[in-house]
């Protein structure tokens, strides 16, 4: 059932306005768990609407929308930028800076898009409070901190979040991407990947670059477990399972003549399901720590950097929701794709409660520049959405569907003539 004219129409009317804001934050990025202006700015924001927004988790904002009986439901945006220099020469273009936890000040951008998801969560926000009779029951609006980093959603939850608001029976979240502006990509099942980082501290012993007979070399060590690491994936996953190890850093030594102390390399792993997971992460261990005894080196360390949970699109409520964006959006704007090897945070909500999220991709660019080539995806010092109107409107439209799915009154007057 496609949304009542009166919340498309307020929509359009809006639209303007929504643009400005969005750029107001495509120009003000922060870094993880530092969005202290951007929590600020969407909470006066919320108040405007006549709610009462609560800090959780830091910088995490949540709003809680009543409208008498009926179901309750969660919506998530989350709100961080990347410390990226932004190169799309935009007018609004950000030139903030911010500081990473190890000190270094670095340029901040929303290469992610997630400025979309704060513009988009803010105008579902102000519909559902001004057209308050085309649906019943409560709203949770959570604006999530620190998705980058996989930090956000477990602190807003270890902060107490389901004991301050009431308990979703469904989550629902989004997020753009680089296809045509005005459609949708949803996958049934499987969303997203997990992803596991680990930091591996390989033990040598020093000794002159002269001298190898007084010396465990910690970078031929290191060396040959990247190598033999690529076999994980080539030699130990069927083949119709998914899994990506990719070894990203690799420091060791100070000077040419001298055979250093130590190497340490970094990996991340990406897998759909939890079984290959496990078998990925005992190879990686089981590699690391054979090869260490082959150099006749000490045991490494190999520390947990941070993980990324599953995001998974419960079948039955996914299915739902591929229905309501079909109606809203047209069958040729929404398709049923395939998991995507990035991952994401916004499962913690749902499986800390135990109930069923969906997550879809709304797209940002013209058609005419998605057939010549997007200038960058998502990270890219190049992504901004180029038809923000179109961009902004389908995540409002897309999100606000997705509600309407449980607490719309087309929604509750069918359910209720299917009870009768
Ligand atoms: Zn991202
Ligand atoms: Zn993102």
């Amino acid at each position: 059932m496609a949304l009542p004219s009166t919340i498309t129409d307020s929509l359009e009317e809006g639209l303007g306005a929504l643009v400005e804001l969005y750029r107001e934050f495509h120009a003000a990025p922060e870094l993880s768990m530092q969005e202290h202006r951007t929590a600020e700015a969407i909470a006066s924001r919320l108040r405007s609407c006549g709610l009462e927004p609560q800090t959780v988790g830091g910088t995490g904002v949540v709003a809680v929308i009543e409208n008498g009986d009926g179901p309750v439901v969660a919506f998530r945006a989350d709100t961080d930028g990347l410390p990226i220099e932004e190169a799309t020469g935009l007018d609004y273009a950000s030139t903030a800076t911010g500081t990473l936890p190890d000190g270094t000040v670095t340029p901040v951008m929303h290469a992610c898009g997630h400025d979309t998801h704060i513009s988009a969560g803010l105008e579902i926000a102000r519909l559902l409070t001004q057209h308050r009779d085309e649906w019943g029951g409560t709203v949770v609006m959570l604006f999530q901190p620190g998705e980058e980093t996989a930090a956000g959603a477990s602190a807003m939850v270890a902060d107490g979040l389901w004991d301050r608001v009431p308990k979703p029976e469904a989550v629902y979240g989004q997020h753009v991407w680089p296809g045509t502006a005005g459609t949708v990509n949803i996958s049934v099942g499987t969303a997203m990947a997990m992803a596991d980082s680990l930091r591996v501290t390989v033990h040598g012993r020093q000794a002159h670059g002269s001298q190898p007979e007084n010396a465990i070399d910690p970078i031929v060590l290191g060396a040959s477990i990247v190598t033999r690491l690529q076999t994980v994936v080539s030699r130990e996953v069927a083949g119709s399972d998914m899994a990506v190890l990719t070894v990203g850093t690799f420091h060791a030594g100070t000077k040419e003549n001298i055979i250093p102390a130590r190497a340490v390399l970094e990996l991340n792993i990406r897998t759909f399901e939890p079984d290959v997971r496990e078998r990925v992460l005992s190879a990686v261990r089981r590699i690391i720590s054979g090869e260490a005894q082959a150099a006749g080196a000490p045991e490494p360390d190999v520390e947990e950097m941070y993980g990324f949970p599953r995001c998974y699109n419960d079948e039955t409520e996914a299915a739902d929701i591929l229905a309501a964006l079909t109606a809203e959006l047209g069958e040729d704007s929404v398709t049923e794709t395939r998991p995507v090897t990035g991952s994401e945070d916004f499962g913690v909500f749902a499986d800390s409660l135990g109930v069923p999220g969906v997550f879809w991709f709304f797209n940002g660019y013209a058609a005419a520049t998605v057939e010549k080539g997007v200038p960058g995806g998502n990270h890219s010092p190049f992504f901004a959405p180029d038809d923000v109107p179109t961009t902004l409107r389908t995540g409002v439209r897309a999100g606000l569907s997705a509600l309407f799915t449980r607490v719309g009154r087309d929604a509750q007057s069918s359910n209720a003539q299917v009870a009768q």
